[in-house]
C-alpha cells in the first residue's frame, strides 16, 4: 500500500478497505507501519500515519449506501435530524489508563460497604444468564426484572445519598471519549436534540456529565432509571417502569416522555417526545447489537448507524460490519463521528 497517497485518498481507501479487504489486511498494515517506526519520520509521513491509523479504526461495510443515506440527511437538514445514543462504552472509553472503564452501575458505592457486596453478588449470579444461550427471552427479560428489581432495592435499603453518587463519579475509573464535548457543542449550535438511552442508573448519567464535561448542553436528555430523594438526599424509589438491559429498546421513543431536563428535574415542556417524533433522522450510536434497537418505536426515514466495537474477540467484526454502517475499532475517539455530523447538518 502506498503511503504516498494524498490524505484524501487514504480516507478514501479506508472506506472502501471496509469492503474489500479482510480484517487480516488490516492488522498487517499496522504492523507494516509499526516497522517503518525504526527511523525519524518527515513531518508528511507523521500527518499521513496519523490521519491513516484513523482511517485504520473504522469499517465500511457499504461506502455507497452511507453516501445516499448521508445526501438523504442532509438535504433534510438538520430540524429533521436526531442522535440517539448509549451510554456505556459508547460515550465512555472502554479502556481507561488501561484499567477496564466503569459502567454506570458498577462505578457506585454506597456509604455501607455490606450493601455493595450484596450488589456484586446479585451481579454474579445474574450476569451469567444475561448471556446464556439456552434461557428463552421472556424468562430471561423476568430475570433481568428481578436482578434491576433487587439492586434498586438495595440501593433504598443501603440509604444511598446523593451524595453517596457524587463521590462515587468522582472516584469512578470513567472518561469520556475524546471529541465528545465537540460532538454536543457542534449538534446543540444546530439544535439537534440528542437522547442518552440506558439501562444504568439517570442520575449517575447526569452526574458524570456534570463532573466529567464540565459543561451542560440544553439540547442533551437522558432516558434511564430515574431515582427519587427524600429532603434529607436519601433514596426512597424509582420514578416508574424499570428500564433493564432487555426491554431498553421496547417503545424506548414512549419512554422519553415526559424528558427530565438538563439535570435532575421533570422537563415541564410536553411537545419534546413529539419533536422527537417528528425528527425523522436518526444518527445512532452503541457498542452493542441490541442498541440498534433504540430507534425502534420511531418511524425513521433514513438512520446512519455507528457501531464500537471495543474488544474485538476475532468473530465479531464480521457481524458488526454488517449490523452498523459504521464499525469504529480500538476504543476509537469521537472525532470520526464529529466529522460525520459536519458532513450531515
Ligand atoms: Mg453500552
Amino acid at each position: 500500500m502506498n503511503y504516498r497517497l494524498g490524505l484524501h485518498s487514504i480516507i478514501g481507501i479506508s472506506y472502501t478497505s471496509g469492503r474489500y479487504l479482510p480484517p487480516s489486511k488490516t492488522r498487517s498494515s499496522s504492523v507494516w507501519f509499526a516497522k517503518r517506526s525504526f527511523r525519524a519520520k518527515t513531518g508528511m509521513e507523521k500527518a499521513v500515519e496519523s490521519k491513516f491509523s484513523e482511517a485504520m479504526m473504522v469499517v465500511v461495510d457499504d461506502p455507497q449506501s452511507l453516501e445516499n443515506k448521508k445526501a438523504a440527511i442532509r438535504d433534510a437538514g438538520p430540524g429533521k435530524l436526531q442522535v440517539i445514543v448509549d451510554f456505556d462504552a459508547t460515550l465512555t472509553k472502554y479502556w481507561v489508563n488501561g484499567r477496564r472503564g466503569q459502567s454506570s452501575h458498577n462505578l457506585l458505592q454506597q456509604s455501607n460497604p455490606e450493601y455493595d457486596t450484596k450488589r456484586h453478588q446479585l451481579f454474579e449470579y445474574y450476569h451469567p444468564l444475561e448471556f446464556s444461550p439456552t434461557i428463552p427471552i421472556e424468562e430471561k427479560a423476568k430475570l433481568m426484572e428481578e436482578w434491576w428489581g433487587k439492586t434498586h432495592a438495595l440501593l433504598i435499603e443501603g440509604g444511598l445519598t446523593y451524595d453517596d453518587i457524587k463521590k462515587s463519579v468522582a472516584n469512578a475509573t470513567l472518561e469520556f471519549r475524546d471529541g465528545v464535548v465537540e460532538l454536543f457543542t457542534y449538534l446543540e449550535k444546530r439544535d439537534v436534540p440528542v437522547l442518552i438511552f440506558s439501562a444504568g442508573l439517570g442520575d449517575i448519567i447526569e452526574e458524570v456529565l456534570r463532573q466529567k464535561l464540565h459543561k451542560s448542553f440544553k439540547n442533551v436528555k437522558i432516558v434511564s432509571n430515574r431515582m427519587i430523594f427524600d429532603h434529607d438526599g436519601h433514596l426512597v424509589s424509582f420514578r416508574g417502569k424499570t428500564i433493564h438491559v432487555l426491554n431498553k429498546n421496547e417503545h424506548a421513543i414512549d419512554v422519553a416522555a415526559p424528558l427530565h431536563d438538563q439535570f435532575g428535574g421533570i422537563d415541564s415542556s410536553t411537545d419534546d417526545s413529539d419533536s422527537v417524533k417528528k425528527r425523522t433522522n436518526v444518527l445512532l450510536l452503541g457498542d452493542h447489537l441490541g442498541d440498534l434497537g433504540m430507534s425502534d418505536g420511531l418511524n425513521y426515514e433514513n438512520r446512519i448507524t455507528v457501531g464500537f466495537l471495543n474488544n474485538d474477540d476475532g468473530n465479531s467484526l464480521e457481524i458488526y460490519r454488517k449490523a452498523f454502517d459504521f464499525v469504529y475499532l480500538n476504543d476509537a475517539p469521537m472525532w470520526g463521528v464529529v466529522k460525520l455530523v459536519a458532513e450531515i447538518c
